[in-house]
């Protein structure tokens, strides 16, 4: 089997509100690209990916002369024609890399009759949990419904969530108002919410100081972990040093050169796989299992999906033994999603591993033409500025916050 043909189509898909996090706004809405590898045989895989508001199709496009002719069940070398450690010094692909797996794995499951599970040595678990991933949000801009900004808000937020989708962990995202703001609103979720597990995030924004701070006075809640609240290694390490809630990354492991240097050196307790940032799901199914040999435990992290990726993370999610946490995702967020059906459904704040070949998904093309159609009238948008706050920046450690009494 060969490639005959990559193409990319970029969409924009509404989120319920305009998400904030520390270093910006998601502005009411996703900018995604879909990835379709086509072969000799007629079989198409699917792959996605996005991050920062902007189209990729240019440099999907850019990997044609590499892949065409390659056959997509050779993974491995896909991996070193593309992302050779040392070539890509000056390319690096890893994303691209990682939603043309995506389609190569959809492909090998499709030609095999196998889900992507099974690739992956078959699942352990039938659904995979989800944390309700809580942000501050600002209103919608046509409805002016959705804000979460206010203690009482956010609480309501997660009760609705919790209601709708039956989640039992919450993951806040912080790092847009004061800590001590922040330390309030988590605190009043340990208290709404006590029979339920917590995690937060602020996404590096916290000093040490402030990171050690915020930990100590979350240690009576039932936490899972403290998620990258200062930047760096070594930052991490020092705030490990001094606190007695596990930590997590999504930002300082995020390859394998890092992962040896974590397991030398310990920094951060649990990491968080990102089957986009790690370069496929197989690369995140062979961290995993470095994770298991040292007995650190992982999660799946979210960089904002629809369906396609999604459906990576489900996979990998039924695949790892050593998985204790539920996963975070953005996508209940999401007004829709391009794929036939309409979107996952949560049950028990749980999604059901796909059961049909490959990762399990179809292209809804009437959606895919219209979000397309979305992105050409709409464009990209800055995901690390606010458009509230225009000649806003953050540093690190942060110290321009944003103000909780104003919307
Ligand atoms: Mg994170």
């Amino acid at each position: 089997m060969k490639i005959t043909d990559l193409k990319a189509t970029t969409v924009t898909v509404p989120l319920e509100a305009p998400l904030r996090h520390s270093n910006g706004t998601h502005w009411g809405r996703f900018v995604r690209t879909i990835v379709e590898v086509v072969t000799d045989e007629g079989l198409i895989g699917y792959g996605e990916m996005g991050g920062g508001g902007e189209s990729a199709q240019m440099a999907i496009a850019g990997l044609k002369p590499y892949l065409i002719g390659h056959d997509p069940t050779q993974l491995e070398a896909l991996r070193f024609k593309i992302c050779n450690p040392t070539a890509s010094l000056y390319n690096n692909r890893t994303q691209l890399m990682a939603s043309i797996e995506f389609a190569c794995l959809d492909i090998i499951g499709k030609q095999t009759r196998l889900p992507v599970y099974k690739l992956l040595g078959g699942k352990l678990r039938d659904s995979v949990p989800f944390a309700s991933y809580l942000f501050f949000r600002y209103p919608d801009e046509a409805s002016g419904a959705g804000e979460v900004r206010t203690i009482e808000q956010l609480v309501e937020h997660t009760r609705s969530l919790k209601q709708q989708h039956g989640f039992t962990t919450h993951k806040l995202k912080g790092g847009v108002f004061p800590p001590a703001y922040e330390l309030e609103c988590y605190q009043a979720l340990g208290a709404a919410f006590p029979e339920d597990r917590l995690r937060f995030d602020p996404n590096a924004a916290y000093s040490v100081e402030q990171s050690i701070q915020f930990a100590k006075a979350i240690e009576q809640f039932n936490n899972d972990y403290l998620e990258d609240p200062t930047w760096g290694m070594n930052g991490m390490r020092r705030v490990r040093e001094k606190v007695s809630l596990p930590l997590a990354t999504n930002t300082v492991v995020v390859n394998f050169e890092q992962l040896a240097h974590n397991i030398l050196q310990p920094a951060v307790d649990v990491i968080l796989l990102d089957t986009t940032f790690w370069g496929g799901v197989r690369a995140c199914h062979k961290a995993a299992a470095v994770c298991e040999t040292f007995q650190y435990s992982v999660a799946v992290h979210s960089s904002g999906e629809l369906g396609i990726q999604l459906a990576s993370m489900i996979h990998l999610g039924a695949a790892v033994p050593n998985m204790p946490f539920a996963i975070d995702a953005h996508y209940h967020q999401l007004k829709d999603d391009i794929i036939a059906g309409g979107k996952f459904k949560y049950e028990g704040g749980s999604i059901a591993v796909p059961e049909k070949p490959g990762l399990g998904v179809e292209i809804d093309r009437d959606k895919l033409n219209y979000y397309a159609e979305e992105y050409v009238r709409l464009g990209g948008y800055a995901y690390d500025r606010d458009p509230k706050r225009p000649e806003w920046y953050p540093i690190i450690p942060n110290d321009r916050w944003a103000d909780p009494s104003k919307g």
